[in-house]
């Protein structure tokens, strides 16, 4: 995780997480909030991972939870980070959004609920899903470089001034 200290981050323990949104205030990155706890969405085209191919594993940034890997990634056009199929089917909860005049199924960590983004059924096969995810809320770890989590784009993200 970046400066501030979150007691809930884990990527290995899967008990869920139950806490206050004065608490998440607290120890998430102010961008990271806006989209996990206020359901807020980057603007298209703008994240760090939308037309990323690179092999490995895309994590929950509020808690650490492992959601998707690479493998299932595509290229959709839509701008944002596009799967097919997430890594389990406990990784991730789906919960019927029909704010902004649309009926869409929001899609939220199955650990943490964190809002994650929405899921559509205009992807390609085997599921026919498009998971349309924010770039913010996710974790990446490189497959083969695992050890290097904190590399130097992550490190240069971490030092922009909101
Ligand atoms: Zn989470």
């Amino acid at each position: 995780m970046e400066d501030k200290k979150n007691p809930v981050y884990s990527r290995t323990d899967t008990s869920k997480v139950n806490m206050a949104e004065e608490e998440w205030k607290k120890v998430l990155p102010q961008k990271v909030y806006e989209i996990a706890r206020e359901k807020g969405t980057e603007w298209a085209f703008t994240g760090k991972y939308w037309n990323s191919t690179e092999k490995g594993t895309y994590y929950c940034a509020a808690c650490g939870n492992p959601l998707f890997v690479s493998d299932t990634k595509f290229e959709s056009g839509c701008g944002w980070p596009s799967f097919y199929q997430p890594i389990s089917k406990t990784s991730v909860l789906y919960t019927p959004d029909n704010t902004h005049g649309m009926q869409r199924t929001e899609v939220q960590c199955g650990r943490c609920k964190a809002h994650l983004g929405h899921v559509f059924d205009d992807g390609p096969p085997p599921t026919g899903l498009r998971y349309c995810i924010n770039s913010v809320i996710l974790d990446f770890d490189k497959a083969q470089a695992a050890e290097k989590k904190f590399d130097k784009d992550k490190g240069a993200a971490t030092k922009e001034k909101e």
